[in-house]
This record gives structure tokens, sequence and C-alpha cells, in this order.
């Protein structure tokens, strides 16, 4: 607070902040709105990048930015509408269950501007964990919480307990149970929508304000009828996401075994340190990542078995995203959100 500053315009603008949070939707920001200075005194060219399903992510994440919302309420704000979406079935509401039909979801995120992080892990019943992980990062001094110990923490702060299963994601979830072994007592079932494949899906959503300000963060439902208790890499402060303030945020989709056992996200941001530009930063951790794939995830070529995708961003605005076979992703670049095309390592037989 200014020291000339009554305590009567104190509050006036505390006030007025909360109502600009209150005008934006945002749930327990990180600081209320305030304008952005003149662009001839910005740091960076302020951009929101994310995995392939975040069109809309980047969307309202930019438009946040630009209205001087807080980097990471941005970003988080972001990821929630697909959280929310029950046509995602990677992701929050709807996202496809483990193996006991129950679905459990795991979300980082770092700030980079208070060089805070927070995630959660196997969390269930729970619509949006990245606003949990938020919550983590904003109000304890803890960095990761689990299971029922989560779930106890989001119903302290008025998050209410629902059913995440969808009549799609019980459907997926049965015929996998079904066609799980042709000597159970459950009848296999025609698998005509390829609902019973392992399904991996996840967003990530980093963004660099006008001032230079970084955020990210990384929500999952993770693989599909994985073993109940699983986490992936996605509430990993340093595989899913990671974000330093001096340099640049990244973060991943894909397998996250493959990306847990190299930091990923850590890696690209480091690599991004030593002057690497965020494509090829990118592509680096994927070489590594190769380099550590265990022999019964390559087929005989020597190619892996699986994708995985990287997404990074600097401090100045600069961002690319790289990925073992061709994918996509998102970006809102200053211009327009588009999906564009990552680099990659390899393409397909
Ligand atoms: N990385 C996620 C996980 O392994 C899944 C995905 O991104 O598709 O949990």
């Amino acid at each position: 607070m200014p020291e000339s500053w009554s305590r009567r315009e104190f509050l006036r603008s505390a006030a007025g902040g909360m109502a600009a949070s209150a005008a934006l939707g945002i749930p327990h920001p990180m600081r209320p709105p305030r304008p952005l200075p003149p662009e001839s005194r910005w740091a960076a060219k302020p951009v929101a990048i994310a995995s392939a399903n975040g069109l809309r992510a980047v969307q309202k994440a930019f438009d946040m930015l630009m209205q001087g919302a807080d980097t990471l309420d941005s970003v988080v704000e972001g990821v929630k509408i697909q959280e929310l979406d029950p046509n995602d079935d990677s992701v929050g509401y709807g996202g496809l269950p483990n193996a006991e039909g129950v679905v459990q979801l795991d979300a980082s995120c770092m700030h980079g501007p208070t060089k805070r992080a927070g995630a959660v892990g196997a969390l269930e019943n729970i619509k949006t964990p990245s606003e949990v992980a938020k919550l983590i990062l904003k109000y304890t001094t803890h960095i990761f919480l689990v299971g029922e110990g989560a779930k106890r923490f989001a119903l302290s702060f008025g998050f209410k307990e629902e059913d995440l299963l969808t009549e799609h994601s019980r459907e997926a979830w049965l015929r996998w149970r079904a066609n799980l072994s042709p000597t159970d007592n459950y009848l296999d079932v025609p698998d005509s929508d390829h609902l019973v494949v392992t399904k991996t899906g996840t967003i990530n959503c980093d963004a660099v304000t006008p001032q230079g300000d970084l955020s990210s963060v990384t929500t999952t439902s993770g693989l599909s009828w994985k073993i109940p208790g699983r986490v992936g890499d996605s509430p990993i402060i340093g595989a899913g996401q990671y974000c330093d303030n001096d340099v640049g945020a990244a973060g991943s989709t894909g397998l996250g075994e493959a990306n847990i056992k190299v930091c990923g996200g850590f890696l690209t941001v480091e690599h991004m340190r030593r002057g690497m530009k965020p494509t090829d930063a990118c592509l680096e951790t994927l070489k590594r990542v190769v380099a550590e794939t265990e022999a019964r995830l390559l087929d005989p070529q020597g190619k892996p078995k699986f994708d995985l995708v990287f997404y990074a961003l600097t401090k100045r605005g600069e961002f690319g995203a790289a990925s073992l076979y061709p994918n996509r992703f998102a970006a809102h670049d200053g211009t327009e959100a588009k999906i564009r095309d990552t680099a990659y390592l390899f393409t397909r037989a």
C-alpha cells in the first residue's frame, strides 16, 4: 500500500480489486486484476500456450492476462474449461476412470512471481483439481496433497463432492472390464468405438503476462484403467510442468512414466536457461526421453511405442512445442488463438 494512502482509500481499492476478480469470475485469486502498464513498458509479448485440447484455454487465459489478471489465475481459469467439460474424457469431470471404475485426478501448478508450487494426486469426486492445486499453493506451507487428504482439503474450501463419471466414461470402463479377459465371468462386448484401448490425455497451459510473469498448470485424469493409486507426471513438479520466472515455463502431455524419469518440465526450462529456443529445448528433452526408454517400450526400429509432447514458453514470449511423433498444440500468440503443428523426432510407419 502506498504510504500516503488513507485507510479508506485502501479499503476502496481492495474492494475494487475484489469486485474486479469477481467480475472476471476468479475464485480465490492470487491477486485482484490490475491495469496493465502502457505497451511501451511491456517486458514480454503476452502469450498463452497449451496442449491441443486447450484452444479455449489459451483464449481464456490470454483474455484474462489482457484484463490485468494474475498469470496463474489466468491459466487455471483456462484449463478449468476442459476440467468441467464432460466431453473431454482426459481431464476432470468425465475423465476416464481407473481399473475399479473410479475417476482419480492429478494436477499441479507453479506461480513464477511468488516462486510457489501446488499439486494434488489421486483426487476423487472434485471436478477441478487445478483449482485445488492452486489453493494448496496459495494457502498452505505444503506443496503436494494426495488422496483422501486432498479431498478433505478441497471440501474445507467449499468444493462439492460429485460423481465424476459420465454416461460415456462409465460405458467405456464397463466395456474395458468386459473385454479384459476371455475367461472371466463378463461376456466380451464388441468394441466398435475403440473405447477399450488405454487412453491418455491431459491439458497443460503456460502463460506469460506483459510484465513478464510466468505460470504453468497441468491437469489430467491420467491413464485410463490405471491401477488405483497410480499418479502420473502431471502432478509432479518438474515433470508435468515447471516454471521459473527468470527463464520460462514448460509442460507435458503423453505417457507420464516416460516423462517422470527425465523430469521433463524442469529439464526443458533448464535447456532454455542455457539459451535454447523453446522448440529446440523440447526436442532436446525428447531425445533424453528416448535414451531413457526401456526396451519393452521400443519397437524393432528402436522407436518409442508411445507419444509424449512438451510445450515451452520463455519469459520474453517466445514459444514452441515438440513431440515424439507429429502432434499439435494450441497457442495464443497475441494475435489469435490457433492450433499449430509440433516439431517431432519420428514419423509413424
Ligand atoms: N501424462 C498423463 C499421465 O501420464 C497422461 C496424458 O497426458 O495423456 O497421467
